[in-house]
């Protein structure tokens, strides 16, 4: 091992794997990638895999970064064959409620006239709309506002679905896949893999000057150019080696994946999302278990936001599911903990999206439930660039849409190291946004807004 490099990135995950991919695109010869764990596998490996441009404000910066993150996807999944299985099926935002249909109109309108594709309103039924589009995706929203159009379409819905707002630049991906093929190129172009856990990061007249590794062959000094946080999880703690405080916490989710057996929804199937709170349908017997084992929240309202899709080639029979009813803060801990009811919860809920998911009450498929923590700000948006530490970067943050950010955010990482022009987008994400006052007084608008 060498004992100099440009750039040394704590974490393997997606975002240290893309920045790496990135800086060696950009030219910076020696990049040096350090990983305590396998790389991909800490948070990287247990997401959903999906992606949207449909993003809020205040401002422009999510869509213009996810715009260009999904441009770049799309480049690689040409040039590569689609090695990472990307595809275009979208989301399908649904509703059992008249007024939450028209704020998803506004939610569709806000995120277009951000840069996110047209909107087009569907009172009736139109011919041009189609459910699945592979060879010539469209671009922007569909709001389908007639009930019968809708169950046209999609006959597996619950009958309380009147309407569905349908985002047309959205699928998924394998997100394994890309993270190999970004990892394999960054090798391929110089970028060395350290396994072992970075310790300390010294720096000298406030500049960064050397990293300090644990590995199994004893404790390595590396002279660093420039250093990235790419932490996920433990970003927070890995900042306060270069005596950076980062606004970051980390939130806990999961989701479950099933053999779906009952075929509670097609395998052509976009990505479903009840976007109605419920509250759920327990028996009184069920009711009086629930009371005596503590469980009383699950008899409570639960908020919206549970979202499935089909998972794996058409002859797969499984099935994804999450539903964030349950997200506690927490310091990252491992191994994780998860609510032993979780499957049970969700495939309760999907019942109000998807009604053949009752065929699974008292019968719960053999599930396996996984997840991993949402690194995040509290108004949900990552932190891409320069820290005070002159050499010291983050890059992290990135919450539940780190897959489908990570081409956007590595890219913009290593134009912010290697000082070529930045994107106007940039600013919204830089950590020195919090000193700006105009910033701050956005916060309140920002928070719970865009997260699924
Ligand atoms: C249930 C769930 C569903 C999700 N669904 C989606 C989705 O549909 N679409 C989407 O885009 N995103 C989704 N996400 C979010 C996405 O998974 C994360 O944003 C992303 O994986 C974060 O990547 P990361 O590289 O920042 O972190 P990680 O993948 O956690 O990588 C960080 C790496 O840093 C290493 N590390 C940390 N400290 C040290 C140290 N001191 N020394 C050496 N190595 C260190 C760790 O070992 C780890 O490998 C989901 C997340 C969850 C939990």
């Amino acid at each position: 091992m060498a004992e100099t490099t440009d750039v040394a990135i704590c974490g393997a995950g997606i975002a240290g794997v893309a920045a790496a991919y990135h800086l060696t695109v950009a030219g910076v010869q020696d990049v040096l990638l350090i990983e305590a764990g396998e790389p991909l596998s800490l948070t990287s490996d247990k997401s959903t895999e999906c992606y949207r441009n449909f993003w809020p404000g205040p401002g422009d910066g999510m869509v213009r970064l996810v715009n260009r993150s999904l441009d770049l996807m799309d480049a690689l999944a040409q040039q590569s064959g689609n090695a990472f299985h990307m595809n275009r099926r979208g989301y399908l935002y649904c509703t059992a409620d008249p007024n939450h249909l028209k704020q998803l109109r506004r939610a569709a309108e806000e995120s277009s006239a951000l840069g996110a594709g047209a909107v087009r309103v569907h009172p009736g039924h139109p011919e041009t709309y189609r459910a699945s589009e592979i060879h010539a995706p469209t671009d922007g929203f569909d709001v389908l506002c007639d009930t019968a159009f809708v169950h046209t379409h999609y006959p597996w819905l619950s009958e309380s679905i009147i309407g569905a707002l349908h985002v047309r630049r959205a699928g998924w991906f394998s997100a394994q896949q890309l993270g190999r093929l970004l990892l394999e190129q960054a090798r391929a172009r110089g970028t060395r893999l350290l396994r072992g856990q970075l310790q300390a990061v010294t720096t000298r007249g406030g500049r960064v000057e050397s990293v300090s590794v644990a590995t199994s062959a004893g404790t390595i000094h590396v002279a660093a150019t420039a250093f990235v946080n790419a932490a996920g999880p433990w970003l927070g703690r890995v900042a306060r080696c270069v005596g950076d405080n980062l606004p970051v916490y980390c939130e806990l989710h999961a989701k479950v994946a099933i053999p779906d057996t009952a075929r509670t929804m097609p395998r052509s199937a976009p990505l479903v999302i009840l976007d109605d709170p419920q509250t759920l349908d327990w028996s009184v017997q069920e009711q009086a278990a629930l009371r005596e084992i503590g469980r009383d929240a699950l008899l409570q309202q639960l908020p919206s936001g549970l979202h499935a899709r089909p998972e794996g080639p058409d002859a797969s029979p499984m099935l994804l599911a999450l539903w964030p009813y349950h997200t506690p803060i927490e310091e990252p801990s491992f191994p994780l903990k998860f609510d032993e009811m979780y499957a049970e919860v969700v495939l309760r809920g999907l019942e109000r999206l998807a009604p053949a998911a009752r065929a699974y009450r008292g019968r719960l498929p053999r599930s396996s439930v996984d997840g991993g923590y949402y690194t995040r700000t509290r108004e949900n948006r990552p932190l891409i660039g320069p820290i005070e530490i002159q050499g010291a970067y983050v890059l992290g943050a990135l919450s539940g849409f780190g897959l489908m950010a990570a081409m956007g955010a590595g890219e913009l990482l290593a134009t912010h190291v290697t000082g070529a022009t930045l994107p106007e987008y940039s600013r919204w994400f830089v950590p020195a946004r919090y000193a700006d006052a105009a910033y701050r007084a956005m916060l309140p608008a920002m928070e719970g807004k865009g997260q699924l």
